[in-house]
């Protein structure tokens, strides 16, 4: 048996890290400090980034801009913008889409980390819905469209990239978000299942994937899941499903630790990918010149290098994983006698088949054996791509 191997380089996962709430107010120094062991180790980072971030009394803007209400555009802060393209010619960051200006209501109450009891609370201990807090709650049709298409813009024109991901201030989605995504061209990245479904337009659904995802999840077939709800929609969904932030407290780093390690390996078995999502400002909570919660950066330190020293991971970006993810899902594998054709609409470097059995391949290839299989790497190009093989 011959099938597709689902990352490049017969890699066994695919690891991406997400930082959210880069915006005007951020010091690239912040960032140097918690990622520069990262980039060492070639992992990259993909920055969510709000383009126009305004001053609300949110935790993401600094103290002495909060309340401003004021509207800070991320390229009046030239010194991030040159750190950051700088990095981008470096190939160890990726930019994201994060709303427009993240929080337009300027009557919510002030949130705080309560460091005892790990959770949010607000000055007065009133009860608060975090959905509120995004610029798109309750927000109409026309605004919508207008920001999430100059959202889109700024960060092209600031960095010359083209945007691709689209990540939801507060994970909060609706159905009129839906759509401009998809009139856009944005991929979403964010927690996406079944439920999600009614914050999308009912011809947008793809009922095929939807009672897949349905009835695996009542068989448990856990493994095949991840894959299917990429696709429930015409839009891809990618959801990052381990969160290092900043409510890890001194007594439960282990839990913790021991939770990331059991995130990892699931993924591992299923041949999937983890993003792990985190918050640059959280490491220096209250926007401390130091980073204040040093567990925090340890074990974000200490996750990484379990997975760099223990796992043969795909690093790559959360745009890199989007696009790669599409375009695999958009490949034919055909078998005629003694030859194997691929086609292909995209251009795949190191595009790899995993095969099953003892079958012979031409030798001009790259083949790999580990775990008992074997891999044929190569660099598929548009259209028909062949391969002999002798059974
Ligand atoms: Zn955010």
């Amino acid at each position: 048996m011959i099938t597709i191997h689902p990352w490049p380089n017969a890699k066994d996962m695919a690891f991406s890290i997400r930082d959210d709430d880069l915006s005007f107010f951020t010091d690239s120094k912040m960032l140097e400090r918690i990622y520069n062991k990262a980039w060492e180790n070639g992992f990259k980072v993909s920055f969510s980034t709000i383009p126009n971030h305004k001053g609300t009394n949110n935790l993401n803007v600094p103290p002495n801009f909060r309340n401003s209400h004021n509207y800070y555009p991320i390229y009046k802060n030239t010194q991030l913008v040159e750190f950051l393209k700088q990095k981008i010619v470096e190939d160890k960051i990726d930019i994201m889409q994060h709303g427009y200006c993240h929080m337009k209501n300027v009557n919510l109450p002030e949130l705080k980390f309560d460091l005892k009891s790990s959770t949010i609370i607000t000055k007065n201990n009133e009860k608060f819905d975090l959905n509120k807090y995004s610029e798109f709650y309750g927000a109409n049709a026309d605004y919508i469209r207008t920001n999430i298409k100059e959202g889109k813009t700024i960060l092209e024109k600031t960095f010359e990239i083209p945007i691709k991901v689209f990540v939801a201030p507060q994970e909060y989605l609706n159905k009129n978000m839906w759509q401009e995504l998809l009139n856009n061209n944005l991929s979403y990245c964010g927690s996406f299942g079944i439920r999600s479904l009614k914050n999308v337009p009912i011809n947008q659904i793809n009922f095929i994937n939807m009672f897949k995802v349905v009835y695996k999840n009542l068989i448990n077939n856990f493994e095949e899941i991840n894959d299917n709800k990429m696709f429930l929609t015409n839009l891809l969904t990618i959801p990052s499903e381990y969160s290092h932030s900043w409510n890890i407290s001194s007594n439960s780093e282990k839990e913790h630790f021991n939770y990331f390690k059991d995130s990892i390996h699931n993924k591992l078995k299923s041949r999937g990918f983890l993003i792990l999502l985190t918050h640059y400002y959280e490491y220096y909570y209250d926007w401390n010149e130091k980073i204040t919660q040093k567990n925090l950066y340890k074990y974000f330190i200490k996750s990484l290098n379990y997975v760099n020293n223990n796992l043969d991971l795909w690093k790559c970006s959360v745009t890199e994983l989007v696009s790669w993810i599409s375009r695999i899902k958009q490949i034919h594998l055909k078998q005629k006698h003694n030859e194997l054709i691929i086609t292909s609409r995209f251009k795949l470097p190191g595009f790899t088949i995993k095969i099953h059995d003892d079958i012979g391949v031409e030798n001009k290839f790259n083949v790999l054996e580990k775990n008992s299989f074997k891999y044929v790497i190569m660099d598929i190009k548009v259209g028909e791509n062949r391969i002999v093989i002798n059974n």
